[in-house]
């Protein structure tokens, strides 16, 4: 009996040493690694390593949907039974087996005798069984009294767990969830340092951290522009005084929400302060860009009322608008800047105002002319005049260009390279264009019911009209509300916004051309233009851009590339049309060179529609220059 005695006593050392050499090795491991996952693997790697367990698995346990999910596993044969269940949720029915009993109870479960304990669900033990396990036990992982999973051990020793073991293990666990803690709470601190707790987005730390990224990457892109803006909510501590602290809170993240969603995936969004976000964008320069881009966002987020409690509230905002590089070349100066554009804005009563000077003169142009335009629509102060195209070999009149003008009251005519751009930035383009339609339709119907036998009509179309998908819609309409099919209409469009997405384009394009609309494609020569594109797309003339007529006399690449437009043109059998000819020489060389036709000052500036039919009337030599 001795004997018996001394062998069962060494081997129950062997097993304390065991234990202790896991809990020793948690320990370290513990005080190593700060990474959740990192720290289940070595644990369970520990677990088999030094205590030779063959099957060691945790789980964490989600108190909402009452399901444990395994996370980590170790052993050779936890391989083979555990890993395949690695992130699928188990839950648990009756009758209990020892791990939801821990669970349950939030106390150690465990078997000496696995074979005889009863079989439950699908768990990993019969597996275990058939490998031949006999001990296992689960260890509950307990914070602050919550249950937070379980570790779960398994060896092919049948008795292997006894009061002093199980304390040990005990104690092991609770190490491993003391762990557990503060790995967490060490998140919080760190989401607490970069991000704000209320609205969930990035604080000012981060969004600094962030401004210095992107400054090291665009300083790599030969200093790519982006800027940076800051808003600010106007009255918002009235808004705190009268709502309390509750519900502004809950209007703070609705703001913050809509600034998330206008911000989209390419800005940076942080809330800097109590009532300051700020956003950066990668954009151009260009003042007019950026400020129809903030306003674009600042309409989005403030122009929709938000919900306060039982009633709804307008909240209105100022930004700060700074411009890389011009503005700063730091993110600390950078930043100032933007502050001191702020600043500005509130002191100077603008809704928007930007760092540089220069950029809130345009600013300032931008908006007035804006407005004015929105009025210039509305009021049909837009006239529709038309430019002579003239066959070069016969002389006579066979075609006309409507180009646009806005009568201002306060300044007379205006040329549209100064509003169109504009008009295409704030989308009014579409409405102008529409009335160009309408316009050139409308005049030509009058010059055929006056009996006059006007030419062509072309009419220009910006980028912002043609990419619309409903273009071909938005020109059929106007012809069929026009009420003549046969009116003679073509489309000028620039050789850059043909080639920018051929396959879509090319569907548009042939609609036009069955409904017997050819295509102008407008300035060509200055965009990039791909020889082998244009001979696929259903188009009937080229318009040498004005640039290469200008310069013919006198420089001789312009004249090489116009006789290379024209061979090619004519090989394509599309007809070629000279932009800007202002001088009997440069008509003659055209003339020369086989141009089909020419437009310019020579042969007549573009007229308003009355003009026009006053021409048509008269005998066409008036014409032929
Ligand atoms: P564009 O289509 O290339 O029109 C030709 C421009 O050259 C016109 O300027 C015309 O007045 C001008 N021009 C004609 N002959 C001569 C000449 O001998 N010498 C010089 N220096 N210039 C000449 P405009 O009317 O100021 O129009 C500028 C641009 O505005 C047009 O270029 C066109 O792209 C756009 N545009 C005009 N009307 C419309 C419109 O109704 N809708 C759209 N989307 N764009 C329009
Ligand atoms: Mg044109
Ligand atoms: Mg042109």
């Amino acid at each position: 009996r001795d004997v018996a005695e001394r062998v069962e006593q060494e081997e129950r050392i062997a097993r304390l040493t065991r234990i202790y050499r896991i809990l020793s090795g948690i320990n370290s491991a513990i005080v190593r690694i700060h990474d959740r996952d990192a720290l289940f693997e070595e644990v369970c790697r520990i677990a088999v390593e030094d205590g030779g367990f063959g099957i060691v698995w945790i789980g964490l346990y989600n108190h909402e949907t009452r399901e444990l999910v395994p996370v980590a596993c170790g052993g050779v044969d936890a391989e083979s039974i555990v890993a395949k269940r690695r992130g699928v949720p188990l839950r648990f029915e009756l009758p209990l087996g020892m791990v939801a009993r821990t669970i349950q109870n939030k106390q150690v479960t465990y078997s000496n005798d696995l074979p005889a304990e009863p079989a439950v669900g699908d768990g990993a033990r019969p597996e275990a069984l058939r490998r031949g396990y006999h001990s296992g036990i689960v260890l509950p992982l307990i914070i602050e009294d919550q249950l937070a999973g379980t570790m779960t051990l398994y060896t092919k020793e049948s008795g292997f767990f006894n009061d002093e073991e199980i304390k040990l293990l005990d104690e092991l666990a609770s190490d491993v969830a003391f762990a557990l803690d503060h790995i967490a709470k060490e998140e919080k601190l760190n989401y607490l340092a970069y991000y704000d707790q209320l609205t969930g987005i990035a604080n000012r730390t981060l969004f600094g951290l962030q401004l210095e990224q992107r400054l090291t990457a665009s300083r790599r892109e030969k200093k790519r522009p982006f800027f940076v803006a800051i808003f600010n909510l106007e009255r918002f501590r009235n808004v705190n005084e009268t709502l309390g602290r509750q519900a502004s809170d809950k209007l703070l993240q609705q703001v913050a929400q809509r600034l998330k969603d206008a911000a989209g995936e390419t800005g940076l969004l942080a809330r800097v302060g109590g009532d300051h976000f700020a956003v950066s964008f990668l954009r151009n320069e260009d003042a007019g860009r950026v400020v129809h881009f903030v306003e674009g966002m600042m309409a989005a987020v403030f122009d929709p009322p938000f919900e306060a409690g039982a009633t709804q509230l307008r909240l209105s905002a100022r930004a700060g608008v700074a411009v890389y590089p011009a503005d700063g070349e730091d993110a600390d100066s950078l930043y100032r800047n933007v502050e001191a554009a702020l600043r500005s804005a509130k002191s100077s009563g603008y809704r928007l105002h930007f760092y540089a000077p220069q950029m809130n003169a345009t600013l300032k142009r931008t908006l007035l002319l804006e407005n004015k335009l929105r009025a210039a629509l509305e009021k049909q102060q837009f006239v529709m005049h038309y430019q002579p195209k003239v066959d070069l070999a016969t002389g006579a009149l066979c075609g006309l260009e409507g180009l646009i003008r806005w009568n201002d009251p306060d300044g007379g005519l205006i040329s549209p390279q100064e509003f169109i751009p504009l008009l295409e930035e704030t989308g009014m383009i579409v409405e102008a264009g529409r009335w160009a339609f309408h316009q050139a339709l409308g005049d030509l119907q009058e010059w055929f019911r006056l009996g006059l036998q006007p030419p062509r009509v072309s009419v220009n179309v910006s980028a912002v009209q043609f990419r619309r998908e409903d273009f071909v819609r938005s020109v059929r309409e106007a012809i069929a509300a026009s009420g003549s099919e046969k009116l003679g209409l073509d489309l000028e469009i620039t050789e850059s916004i043909i080639m920018e997405d051929i396959e879509d384009n090319i569907a548009k394009l042939r609609a036009f051309k069955d409904m017997g609309i050819g295509i102008h494609v407008d300035d060509f020569g200055t965009g990039y233009s791909s020889l082998s594109y244009l001979a696929k797309l259903p188009v009937s003339t080229l318009k040498i851009d004005q640039s290469f007529v200008r310069n013919m006399v006198t420089a001789s690449e312009s004249m090489t590339i116009i006789s290379i437009i024209i061979s090619l043109a004519h090989s394509l059998d599309l007809v070629v049309v000279a932009e800007g000819v202002e001088t009997e020489d440069q008509a003659k060389y055209l003339r020369l060179l086989k141009c089909n036709a020419a437009q310019g000052d020579l042969y007549g500036k573009p007229l308003p529609a009355d003009e026009v039919a006053r021409m048509l009337r008269a005998p066409r030599r008036a014409l032929s220059a």
